[in-house]
């Protein structure tokens, strides 16, 4: 579970980015929705323990935000703007960011490793260089280096283009199987891909949440 307690965040000159934040995000898929500038991707930052809030806290399966490193090893965190390195293959890329995340014995990496791309469909590829890769294959390996190392809680920035429609599917049921015993927390602004996949979802508008439940018991909040 992820407690999150009053949490809010203001960046030097500018308003609040996120105000006076409260929520409880339990396993399964749970939407972020919200406008462009509604706070969605700082929100996710902070719980990913890669920026500090202004005020406020949050635990992660009982871990306060301020073990910053015990949080960054219960989490993997697909940014909006993921980028691999392109003159890696998937396999090499993946090895790095294994290595990155402490795990040091080269043959449970590469197992691991193997099992991943695997799961997301990579394994006919991961001998290819990066940029040879399209928008869906750039996804599946972000999905594949942010689970590495089997983290609880995998939180996802959605680009908002890159994919078409048929990869965007593909992305999103993915995304739902890992959801089983874990907490995927998906930002994005599409309504229908919050409806098909998603238990729960939190609505942020100006760095306040306006909406937040269960599907089918919503309530209004704000
Ligand atoms: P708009 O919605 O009109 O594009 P934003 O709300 O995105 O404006 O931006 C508000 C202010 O915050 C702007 O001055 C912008 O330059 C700044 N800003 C937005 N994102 C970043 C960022 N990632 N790093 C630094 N400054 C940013
Ligand atoms: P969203 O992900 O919902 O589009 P963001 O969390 O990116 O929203 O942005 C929330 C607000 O904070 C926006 O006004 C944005 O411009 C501002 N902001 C985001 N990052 C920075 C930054 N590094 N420096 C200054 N302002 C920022």
């Amino acid at each position: 579970m992820i407690q999150i307690d009053h949490l809010s965040k203001k960046y030097l000159w500018s308003r609040w980015a996120l105000d006076d934040v409260s929520l409880t995000l339990r396993e399964g898929m749970v939407g972020l929705l919200g406008p462009n500038g509604a706070g969605k991707s700082t929100l996710m930052r902070i719980l990913a323990a890669l920026t500090a809030p202004t005020s406020g806290k949050a635990t992660v399966f009982g871990i306060p935000l301020t073990r910053a490193e015990e949080i960054r090893r219960m989490i993997g965190y697909l940014p909006q703007q993921f980028q691999a390195y392109p003159g890696l293959t998937g396999t090499e890329y993946l090895d790095y960011v294994g290595a990155l995340k402490g795990i040091k014995d080269k043959k449970r990496r590469n197992a691991e490793i193997d099992v991943l791309l695997e799961q997301v469909n990579l394994q006919d590829q991961a001998g290819k260089r990066v940029r040879t890769y399209s928008g869906g294959m750039k996804r599946r390996l972000g999905i594949a280096q942010a689970l590495l190392g089997s983290p609880r809680v995998l939180i996802v920035d959605e680009p908002t283009a890159g994919l078409d429609p048929e990869e965007r599917v593909r992305f999103r049921n993915l995304l739902t199987r890992f959801s089983l015993g874990r907490i995927v927390l998906l930002s994005t602004h599409i309504v229908a891909d919050i409806e098909r996949n998603c238990r729960q979802i939190a609505v942020l508008n100006q760095g306040k949440v306006c909406l937040s439940g269960v599907l089918d018991d919503l309530q209004e909040c704000g």
